[in-house]
């Protein structure tokens, strides 16, 4: 059993995988991040615990996944915009010390993008590129079980490789025409606040997820935000079939839950952009573990890190 945690920016998650891969108890509560580290990190350990309660099984070592920048080695904590006061502290060692087992933190995408490579849709595959689409765009990239790791242990920002040179929209890295600035969930929103008639009945409601709803039901200008972020999704994930030619590229995230509504542009993307790769050998599909892909791949992360009898080895 390995106890689960997913700091998000707005939520925590935390949860007990067992060693197929299955989540077996999931507790949720909303992060708080603008405020201290101590009051976080024990609502985690009390979560865990009930969770451990819950399940009534010894636990084997924690696995987090959180919203980066975090150090993979060390445990700690970087400049993270939504934890203003965490950066330096360790949440791998603090529930380490609690629980008396190992814990490991990694990027909430590398450990989704574990956790799709050993229990979810790229089993038996060597090369996976996970991509999450919601409030802004992560990517993970799996070769031969192990992370793709940069310098330092870093984590590339696949979703702030720039799709528009020309484009005056900011990113929240402060570059502009970022992949996640023109096609993650907010981009859809702004489109249309900036583009529609002042008197467009939804201004005062639009999320991406009520822009697809909206799309579905005929609403011209949400169909045309939707074509618009599919265009570009299917531009970055074109790049990076060119780039990398993965065996399978799987979506996940909030965005993607309507993924129907994207698919089909993004494929004619890229057949018009991949001419120099076998890009229709690159499956594109979406993220087979779901909304628990980041509970069940911090679990992997565990075993990523500490557990040779896990399948990859260690990192
Ligand atoms: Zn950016």
């Amino acid at each position: 059993m390995i106890g689960a945690v997913d700091i998000g920016g707005t939520k925590i998650a935390v949860g007990i995988v067992n060693s197929e891969g299955r989540l077996l108890i999931r507790l949720e509560s909303p992060t708080r991040g603008g405020g201290p580290y101590e009051p976080v990190i024990e609502r985690i350990a009390w979560m865990l615990r009930t969770a451990v309660d819950g399940v009534g099984e010894r636990l084997h070592g924690i696995g987090i996944g959180s919203t980066g920048p975090v150090d993979p080695l060390t445990g700690a904590f970087g400049n993270v915009n939504f934890f203003p006061h965490w950066e330096g502290r360790n949440p791998a060692e603090d529930l380490e010390r609690n629980f008396g087992v190992s814990a490991v933190i990694e990027n909430d995408a590398d450990a989704a993008a574990l956790g799709e490579a050993s229990w979810g849709c790229g089993k038996h595959k060597s090369r996976l590129l996970y991509v999450t689409v919601g409030t802004g765009i992560g990517a993970g990239l799996i070769l031969d079980g192990k992370i793709y790791r940069g310098v330092n242990h870093s984590h590339p920002e696949m979703g702030h490789h720039v799709i528009d040179a020309s484009s005056d929209t900011s990113c929240t890295c402060g570059s502009r025409g970022c992949w996640e600035s023109l096609a993650a969930g907010p981009a859809m929103v702004r489109w249309i606040e900036r583009n529609a008639p002042a008197d467009y009945p939804y201004r005062a409601e639009l999320s991406a997820r009520r822009i697809c709803h909206l799309a579905r039901e005929g609403d011209g200008w949400a169909q045309r935000s939707v074509e618009r972020a599919a265009r570009y999704l299917g531009l970055g994930l074109a790049n990076l079939v060119t780039m990398f030619v993965p065996d399978v590229i799987a979506l996940g995230g909030g965005v993607m839950k309507s993924a129907d509504l994207f698919l089909p542009a993004i494929r004619t993307v890229l057949a018009d952009s991949c001419r120099l790769v076998p890009y229709e050998s690159t499956e594109l599909v979406l993220a087979s573990l779901g909304d628990d892909a980041n509970l069940i791949g911090a679990a992997r992360a565990w075993y990523h890190h500490c557990a040779s009898a896990g399948g990859n080895g260690a990192d």
